[in-house]
């Protein structure tokens, strides 16, 4: 049946001469009355788009609605049915126009592509028979045919206008938004899935050899990466490794594989159609722990599909100019490896906000959605998408009326775009000329020509720490002094303010060994462990002063709790000091040391503090978090409680007013700084500096200068020693009566 199969996917007929010519086929190789054919259109009902044995009349006529009768059920549940007697079924639907009440039994197989399901095939008989294990086997293989050509073009011409095949539907998911922005353009998919069009065995034993050999190539690289010792340091890929070696070597698998060859299809078909049936299975599982195995499972089948095709990597070159990178996960390096001129956006199966690859898509600016599930069954490499990293939704195959909004809607913020950059050379000063000093955070040399461009005064948060959760191992005190170094030229006369290495919590470094903690945020981390641990803030504090040597160095220590933290930490810097010196190396000219004020308990030694530091610099995020006692990570809490508000404003107002009376400069660098509304607060409160992501630089320096500071000062400053609570609306009321732009 199935070397017939391939001579009329070949013949030069019309597409509905070759349904008709298939179910005829089929039909009479399986001795059933009844073949047909029934296609999922867009609107969610199965049409029936070729039969033989029902009546002629029915076709492109009859349909239904998924999950209704027994077509529906299958193309649901995405799993065979086969019954004597069909219609003592309960989901069995009576459609008189087909006249297919004469027969008795049914078996009907879902038509399965990528996970997707794109219509049944079904065949039935007058008798009452309970079809064979190797005739539903062979109806399966026989719907991979079918497959091939529903995902084609060729049945297009038989849909109404108007109306689409469920394979080029639209589709709206939602996720999470990693990285802001908006992108339109075209899907790529970063581990492509293999699509196989050389279905039918030309010899069987000849394939049989090919995927022995390819099972072996699979064994092999699986025990390779096994081996390696960097990754098995990473406890949570070790666990996936294991799974990938316990099913490389399941003797079922195999064996399931080798059975489909036999039946007359090629390895690479026959791999496919065993991923079919673990596919159906997954989408079925609600274990999440069994979900995963089942995705491992998928993805060996793939190496294995690799492997057997041959397929090696995506050509750079084969790239749309406008590429939507689609992917379950990647590493921070993967992302780099693509030309991030030509990527518009990326979705992510998985990802979170503190994940690495979404870490580098910001600095990137690429819009970032993540935790998109099914995407990378719904998209077709080429498909059009919108990605929006706004509102976190992803728009697959949109219809023209929601692609025409978000054309107006990207327009609108390249003009606005264009109007900010057209403010970068004024200066930052407010209406009533108060300048302020506006500077951004960055972490990795991506960031550096944002400084630029964004026309800050300087870089007020260098988060180190991005350069050691990128890399595979230790960053070396050479690559630390190389980076630093580069960030320091790269500024060129402008200050930078060094963070010393804020990992622990939630920041783990996958090379170095953690234990689990019940509350990380409140953990071992930053100053704490860097204290315990001297070896690495030493060698971190020794790469800054040599890249600082001629020039000024600034640096800023994390999560001080108590002042004596502070003590302790700069007297590691004038010992490393010390030691360059009697060594003969050259020093930086000035020194400058501080601390972040980002726990509660600093607010209660401010006097202490400002008697110590040469600078201050609130982390507004989790100095809120610790507030609020609300984790800044977790979406149900995160934004519960209102920075602009007088508890929390209060508290900032305390630290600006202490450190003026000491002149000990102070600079605001979380994410309140980035936000035009909660900056004009800041200002309004006593803030001159503040340190943004560089994004944010345009719409606050707009704020900044339609703002008259000292108007807002005499308002908020006793409004805020009056008992009341939120400020928000009130902020916004005087940002409209004064013409403040926001
Ligand atoms: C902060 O906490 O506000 C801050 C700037 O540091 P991070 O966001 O890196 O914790
Ligand atoms: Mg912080």
């Amino acid at each position: 049946m199935l070397r017939r199969l391939r001579e009329l996917m070949a013949e030069p007929v019309t597409a509905q001469e070759r349904l008709d010519k298939i179910v005829k086929t089929i039909a009479s190789n399986m001795v059933a009355e009844v073949c047909s054919i029934y296609v999922l259109r867009g609107d969610s009902r199965l049409e029936l788009f070729a039969t033989e044995g029902l009546k002629r009349e029915a076709v492109h006529k009859s349909s239904l609605e998924l999950g209704e009768g027994l077509v529906g059920t299958i193309a649901e549940e995405a799993e065979p049915l086969n019954l004597p007697n069909a219609q003592a079924h309960p989901a069995f639907a009576y459609l008189p126009e087909t006249g297919e009440e004469i027969y008795h039994s049914f078996l009907g197989v879902p038509v399965l592509r990528g996970g997707q399901t794109l219509g049944v095939l079904v065949v039935q008989n007058r008798t009452q028979r309970t079809y064979s294990e190797e005739e539903v086997e062979a109806l399966q293989t026989t719907a991979m045919v079918l497959a091939e050509i529903i995902a084609g073009d060729e049945l297009d011409a038989l849909v109404e206008p108007g109306e689409n095949l469920a394979l080029r539907r639209p589709q709206h998911l939602a996720g999470r938004i990693l990285s802001e922005g908006i992108g339109l353009g075209h899907a790529v998919l970063h581990e492509p899935r293999l699509v196989v069009t050389s279905l039918i065995a030309e010899d069987v034993d000849t394939e049989l050899v090919r995927l022995d050999a390819a099972l072996d190539q699979l064994r092999t690289s699986v025990e390779n990466l096994l081996t390696r010792s960097d990754i098995l340091r990473a406890g949570e890929h070790r666990e996936v490794l294991e799974a990938y070696r316990m099913f490389a070597y399941d003797q079922g698998w195999a064996a399931r594989i080798r059975e489909a060859v036999q039946t007359g299809l090629t390895a690479e078909a026959a791999v496919e159609k065993v991923q079919n049936d673990t596919r159906a299975r997954m989408l079925r599982q609600t274990d999440p722990y069994l979900r995963d195995r089942l995705h491992d499972l998928d993805d060996l089948a793939n190496r294995l599909l690799r492997t057997l095709v041959g397929f090696d990597h995506i050509d750079e070159a084969e790239m749309p100019k406008d590429a939507i990178l689609i992917a379950r996960n990647m590493g921070p390096a993967e992302l780099l490896d693509y030309d991030s001129g030509g990527l518009r956006a990326l979705v992510l199966e998985e990802g979170t906000p503190t994940s690495h690859v979404t870490i580098v898509a910001r600095a990137l600016g690429i819009a970032t959605v993540g935790q998109v599930e099914g995407i990378l069954d719904l998209v077709n490499p080429g498909d059009a998408i919108i990605v929006d990293g706004l509102s976190g939704e992803v728009h697959v195959r949109p219809p023209s009326d929601v692609e025409f909004a978000y054309v107006e809607k990207v327009r609108f913020r390249a003009r606005r775009q264009e109007q900010y950059r057209k403010l970068r050379d004024k200066p930052a000063t407010t209406r009533d000329g108060t300048p302020i000093a506006m500077l951004v955070n960055a972490g990795l040399l991506v960031d550096l020509p944002h400084v630029a461009e964004a026309g800050a005064a300087g870089i007020g948060l260098f988060r180190t720490e991005l350069q050691f959760m990128v890399a595979e191992t230790f960053p070396r005190m050479r690559e630390q002094q190389m980076l630093y170094r580069s960030v320091l030229d790269a500024a060129g006369d402008l200050p930078v303010t060094f963070r010393s290495l804020d990992v622990g919590g939630d920041k783990v470094l996958p090379y170095m060994r953690s234990t689990q903690e019940e509350n990380p945020a409140l953990g071992w981390r930053a100053i704490r462990m860097a204290l315990d641990r001297p070896g690495l803030l030493r060698t971190q504090i020794r790469a800054l002063l040599h890249a600082a040597a001629g020039g000024d160095m600034r640096l800023m220590f994390p999560m001080i709790t108590d002042v004596s933290e502070f003590d302790r930490a700069r007297a590691m810097v004038e010992r490393e000091k010390r030691h360059l010196e009697r060594h003969g190396h050259a020093l930086p000219d000035q020194i400058l040391l501080g601390t972040m004020v980002e726990v509660p308990a600093l607010l209660w030694q401010l006097e202490e503090l400002v008697e110590r530091v040469d600078f201050l610099s609130i982390g507004s995020n989790d100095l809120l978090q610790f507030l609020f006692a609300a984790d800044r990570a977790n979406a149900q809490v995160a934004d519960r409680f209102d920075a602009l508000s007088s508890g929390p404003l209060r508290a900032l107002r305390d630290i600006v007013v202490t450190a003026d009376a000491h002149d000990v400069p102070v600079t605001l660098c979380g994410e309140l700084a980035s936000d035009p509304l909660s900056a004009m607060a800041l200002l309004g409160i006593g803030y001159r500096s503040i340190s943004m992501a560089p994004a944010a630089v345009g719409p606050v320096k707009a704020m900044v200068r339609s703002l008259d500071v000292g108007a807002l000062q005499s308002w908020l400053i006793p409004e805020l020693a009056k008992p009341r609570s939120g400020l928000r609306k009130d902020l916004i009321a005087f940002a409209e009566d004064h013409d403040v732009q926001l």
